[in-house]
């Protein structure tokens, strides 16, 4: 048999509708009793709803978690985190308010419990990008997994139907790289090809019924495992190129990985048809026709061009993209590169 490593999580995963009222109960069973609540501004709201259940658990909310973690916001975080003698943090809402705990926790080891309202995965990787003075790093270390993860699908019956349809795609892309990882083992692959199933049977219901909770529940299902594999095996050409994007000309996260998702997919299929062979066969055709078809029918943006980025932009993505060598299951140089984000620009079918 072929060798491989494998190493299981040690976070604890709580699934169930209405599972995020017992919050409390998990904040003492981390033997804390002030806890920091965090959000983003936009769901302040259910930040404080929260708190208000934690009563005299809660010690305050700091409402201002931000895309792609900016540290001068951490810092602000810290600040109140001090003040108010946190003892642990709980983030409620998508990977830019899990991304503000984690943050904190790389800083002070407080223990985290995430709340996960979209289906980015971040809960679930010892993974923090960070961005400052414009420029935007990744560290990974085991103080930044948080401790507990607990998806309630009931939150995410108000996730609008265009965030729900690209933060999908954005936990698919973890799952299709994690299948030709370099480091991948039979369990991670089991992982990836069952959170492809999840999320590609649920959306399409999600689109027509946007609050159907079983389905909610399925896609956040989905969401956890293709989280759990982008943070146990490396990611390739996708990732390292959305990377880029998001880094260096402030393309949407869960969009632009929607984007490229079929074209990085369909790049790498030419060169390892074998371990995307069950992408071919959940999406039907080849894999990166397959994830294109899927995107269109769930109406998901299918250009960069559409999510603004300019065609004269294309060369130095393509550039910055290339930069530093990576592993990645296809050779590539800056003229395929090049090739490849011009597909995406115009959207248009790759043919493996
Ligand atoms: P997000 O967290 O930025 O959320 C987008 C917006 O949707 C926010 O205003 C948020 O408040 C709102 N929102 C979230 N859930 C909602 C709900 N249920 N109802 C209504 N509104 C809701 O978006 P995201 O795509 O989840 O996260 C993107 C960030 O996560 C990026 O910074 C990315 O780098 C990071 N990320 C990190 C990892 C990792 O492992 N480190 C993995 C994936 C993503």
């Amino acid at each position: 048999m072929k060798s491989f490593t494998y190493s299981g999580s040690p976070a604890h995963i709580v699934f169930g509708n209405g599972a995020s009222s017992d919050v409390a109960t998990w904040v003492e069973k981390l033997g804390c009793e002030r806890a920091l609540v965090l959000s983003t501004q936009h769901q302040a709201a259910d930040g404080e709803a929260l708190a208000k259940r934690l009563g005299a658990l809660a010690v305050g909310v700091f409402p201002g978690a931000a895309m792609h973690t900016p540290v001068e916001v951490t810092e602000a975080a810290l600040a109140k985190a001090k003040e108010l003698g946190a003892d642990c943090v709980v983030a409620l809402g998508g990977g830019s308010t899990t991304g503000l705990g984690k943050a904190i926790a790389y800083r002070t080891d407080l223990p985290q419990i995430v709340i996960p309202t979209t289906y980015a995965g971040s809960e679930v990787t010892p993974i923090l990008g960070q961005t400052e003075n414009g420029a935007k790093t990744t560290v990974r270390d085991a103080s930044i997994l948080p401790e507990v993860v607990i998806y309630d699908p009931e939150l995410t019956l108000g996730l609008p139907m265009a965030m729900s349809v690209t933060s999908g795609l954005n936990a698919m892309a973890h799952a299709a790289e994690a299948l030709y990882a370099q480091d991948r083992n039979p369990v991670s692959t089991l992982m990836a090809t069952e959170g492809l199933r999840a999320l590609l049977d649920a959306l399409p219901i999600l689109v027509k019924e946007p609050r159907h909770l079983e389905a909610r529940g399925d896609a956040l299902y989905g969401a956890w495992l293709c989280g759990t594999v982008l943070g146990t095996v490396g990611m390739a050409l996708h990732h390292k190129i959305c990377h880029t994007l998001g880094g260096s000309f402030d393309m949407p996260h869960a969009e632009t990985h929607a984007v490229m998702l079929p074209h990085t997919i369909g790049f790498n299929a030419g060169a390892v048809p074998d371990l995307l062979e069950p992408v071919a066969r959940l999406f039907g055709g080849s894999p990166g026709g397959g994830l294109h078809d899927f995107a269109r029918s769930v109406g998901a943006p299918l250009t960069l061009s559409e999510l603004g980025l300019k065609q004269v932009d294309l060369d130095r993505a393509a550039e910055i993209a290339t930069q530093n060598p990576y592993w990645n299951p296809r050779p590539f140089d800056r003229a395929a590169i090049r090739a490849l984000l011009q597909d995406a620009w115009e959207g248009r079918r790759p043919q493996n």
